[in-house]
């Protein structure tokens, strides 16, 4: 079983400090690549998916969070307010909230909707010291969330076509959920008081996910506070289940914020809010993939895409050639030169980097590289220009593949 804590170190990903905080951890160089190389997926597939990026600040008024409902039904997870002389403010627990609020700023029409609003952005919790440790529970969380602004009759398709990103997404992560989760209200003041809203929201989410043609289980007090969800679960080595994916449908927060657009009547209507995340927190997605993975992340999201060995000093001016082509295509190289050790403890040094190079005498006559790959096949010495191409195609693609499966085993 994989601890992501000690990959991550093995990685040089993230690390905590107690004088930063439990709870805060920092990205090295290498996870601020794989995590910029997810967000990057992310933001692409969203724009061709018809979603518009915003921006907005992590501090938010209390009252705010008092119109939203988060401050009665949702306060225990939150910092305390910040007094700032006439006025209070906080760090937002979720960045809803400041959508409805940016959502309200523009008039719409009804050919506005589905109107979709995305943003990877923080958001705080205050999360009790003993649970915390590495990247599965932070107080300071990166969310890919987004909400999409909608009538009632694009419900069912808008949570459709969130449920369908994200099985694509999990395709190129190489991860699979172990369920889908329907999760309603259980019983107590931690949900709102409005049966009839949260008959109309399940009935919505249920037709979507039969749509879809899954398979789910619906499980009671696991919805958020203003409406049910559909989670997509994964698990870890130990069976462990966590959230990663998310789908949601609320009348709530339209209706306290009073958002409305014009119908094709002319008259004024209250729109949908469907809150969807693809991966969730960038930092549970990390630690997710890495565990799953046992670090040997697909290509695409690798911190070092391409090791570069030169057995000797005589083949350094090569190997740093390779490497400079590398970075000018972006490809995230780096070179293992020979005053790190002999080329087998350099191989293993490098064992969780997709594509390894090892330049020799032969090579540099030539300028080919003869590829290993990491799970131990060797390619045909190939012209540098085509193995780099090559590389670039499938990184390109977020495939999970490492080479076209016909190649050449040794
Ligand atoms: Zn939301």
């Amino acid at each position: 079983m994989y601890d992501h804590r000690k990959i991550g170190r093995e990685l040089d990903l993230f690390d905590t400090d107690p004088l930063i905080g439990s709870g805060l951890p920092y990205w090295l160089p290498n996870g601020a690549a794989v995590r910029h190389a997810l967000e990057q997926y992310i933001r692409s597939a969203e724009q061709r998916a018809g979603y518009r990026h915003v921006h907005s600040p992590v501090l938010g008024k209390r009252q705010l969070y008092e119109i939203s409902g988060h401050w009665s039904h949702y306060r225990d997870d939150m910092f305390p307010p910040m007094d700032l002389g006439s006025e209070q403010v906080v760090l937002r627990p979720s960045l809803c909230p400041h959508h409805a609020v940016i959502y309200r700023s523009r008039s719409h029409s009804y050919r506005d909707l589905p109107l979709r609003m995305a943003e990877l952005g923080g958001m705080y919790r205050s999360e009790l010291s003993g649970v915390l440790g590495g990247l599965s529970r932070v107080r300071a969380i990166h969310l890919n969330d987004a909400h999409i602004f909608c009538t009632l009759d694009q419900v069912a398709a808008e949570a459709q076509a969130a449920l369908d990103m994200i099985r694509r997404a999990y395709e190129a992560l190489g991860i699979t959920p172990v369920r889908y989760r329907l999760s309603l209200p259980g019983h107590g003041g931690k949900y709102i008081d409005a049966p009839e809203m949260w008959e109309r929201s399940t009935a919505l989410l249920t037709a979507a996910l039969k749509q879809s043609g899954l398979v789910y289980e619906a499980v009671e007090d696991e919805a958020a506070f203003y409406g049910p969800k559909i989670d997509v679960q994964v698990a870890d080595g130990a069976d462990r289940e966590s959230t990663l994916s998310t789908v949601q449908v609320d009348f709530h927060q339209p209706k306290q914020f009073d958002l409305h657009y014009i119908g094709s009547d002319g008259a004024k209507q209250r729109p949908v809010m469907v809150h969807r995340s693809i991966i969730g927190s960038v930092e549970r997605a990390v630690a997710h993939l890495i565990e799953h993975h046992g670090g040997a992340l697909p290509p695409w999201l690798a911190p070092v895409q391409l090791v570069i060995f030169p057995i000797s000093e005589a083949e350094l001016a090569s190997a740093s050639a390779l490497a400079e082509q590398c970075a000018a295509l972006g490809l995230r190289a780096e070179l293992f030169g020979s005053e790190r050790g002999k080329l087998g403890a350099r191989i293993r040094e490098a064992r969780l980097v997709p594509y390894q190079a090892v330049i020799g005498p032969k090579e540099v006559d030539s300028g080919h590289v003869a590829l290993r790959l990491r799970d131990g096949r060797r390619i045909d010495s190939l012209p540098a220009v085509d193995v780099l191409e090559r590389i670039g195609a499938l990184i390109d693609a977020h495939s999970t593949e490492l080479w076209e499966r016909t190649s050449r085993a040794s």
